[in-house]
């Protein structure tokens, strides 16, 4: 989203991305569709091959089909060069430009550097190095999609929810979406998406070296869940009413079921010089809030602004601190409330 407005702004962008160009998860992603939309429709007049002509339809309930979107758009441009398995490993600057070395050694450079890296940024060590970690929120959440082919509907009966749905059980607290068919067509093949939000298994994160210290540092995949956590959050499931029961209970069977440990960053700044941060780089918020991508993509748009309104070389800082002014508060507001919730929701320990 980043690349797609700088390159609007007048900025041809590079993209470096450590993982393959294979999209990594069907996850549910809520409140979307309209930032996207957005994003892709602000291209009026860059496109050639029909990325505005989709914008307007465009539905984003997973990621998925968020990444195919985006990378639609990105494979359109010219100004942008998308390069996978790319490992940023160090970051620099000096009063002329910025650059990015990745772990096989090479240099990239320009004229600013955008941390986009998601909440364990590198990026962000340079940006605030006093404060470069996000930091444990004291709870996992587990994530799953159903398909309705695979659950046994005399159980569901006509209970198909028409939309979000929060319950909460005990000390936990369950958040599912009903989800259209892979590809976002009108067709069959519906799925139900659900979050687990669970504060009981801290210790579980530790041995398994998802959370060290204070610090989150991945995420569970589903080989690594242990099958007595699988046995156990089965039997824990009978206390979500259906269908979500049963769409827990599917993905259980199925080990289909990843843990993430929440984490959480209040920023103090998201610029330094000619780098600047967006998204979780420069703030995480728990899911709760449900904020964390229509923040993202604020950021993306305020920069590319910024940067369109002052000329490049030196303008580049102006733009910078500019952008920074007006995105630091409602960054910090979206993750302070966030950190109410989290409060209340963890264990003490
Ligand atoms: C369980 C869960 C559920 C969520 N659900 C929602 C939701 O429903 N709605 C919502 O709005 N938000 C949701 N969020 C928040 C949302 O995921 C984040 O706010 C959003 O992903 C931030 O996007 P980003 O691009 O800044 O970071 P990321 O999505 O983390 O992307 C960072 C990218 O940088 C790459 N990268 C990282 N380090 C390096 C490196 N050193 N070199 C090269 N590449 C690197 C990563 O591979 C990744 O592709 C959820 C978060 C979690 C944990």
């Amino acid at each position: 989203m980043t690349a797609l407005g700088l390159s609007q702004a007048g900025y041809p962008a590079t993209v470096l991305e450590r993982t393959g160009p294979a999209p990594r998860s069907g996850a549910a992603l809520g409140n979307a569709t309209s930032g996207l939309q957005r994003i892709l429709s602000g291209r009026n007049g860059t496109s050639g091959n029909g990325v505005d002509a989709y914008a307007p339809n465009a539905v984003a309930e997973t990621w998925e089909q968020t990444y195919r979107l985006l990378r639609a758009a990105t494979n359109d441009d010219a100004n942008i060069r998308v390069l996978h398995n790319q490992v940023v490993a160090h970051v620099g600057q000096n009063d002329d430009h910025a650059w990015a070395r990745t772990a096989d050694g090479t240099v990239h450079e320009g004229e600013l550097l955008v941390g986009a890296d998601g909440h364990r940024s590198v990026v962000r060590r340079l940006v605030a190095p006093d404060k470069p970690d996000a930091t444990y929120a004291g709870y996992v959440i587990w994530l799953g999609i159903a398909e309705e082919s695979e659950l046994d509907v005399a159980a569901i009966g006509r209970r198909w929810p028409s939309g979000l749905d929060i319950r909460d059980a005990g000390p936990d607290c369950l958040l599912g979406y009903p989800l259209g068919p892979h590809d976002g067509s009108l067709g069959g093949g519906r799925r139900l998406g659900w979050a687990w939000f669970d504060p009981r298994r801290t210790h579980l994160l530790r041995e398994t070296g998802c959370v060290a210290g204070d610090v989150v540092q991945h995420s569970m995949r589903p080989a690594d869940v242990p099958a007595n956590t699988l046995a156990e959050l089965d039997d824990e499931a009978r206390q979500w009413p259906s269908p979500w029961r049963e769409a827990i209970r599917d993905c259980l069977r199925r080990r289909a079921v990843t843990g993430t440990p929440i984490a959480e960053y209040l920023p103090d700044r998201l610029t330094s010089g000619r780098v600047a941060l967006v998204g979780d780089a420069g703030h995480v918020s728990t899911p709760m809030t449900g904020r964390g991508f229509a923040v993202a993509v604020s950021d993306a748009e305020t920069l590319a602004e910024e940067l369109a309104k002052h000329p490049a070389g030196t303008g580049i800082l102006t733009a910078l601190h500019a952008y920074e002014q007006r995105r630091l508060g409602p960054a910090r507001d979206v993750v302070t409330s966030g950190q109410a919730f989290s409060r209340s929701f963890k264990l003490s320990t």
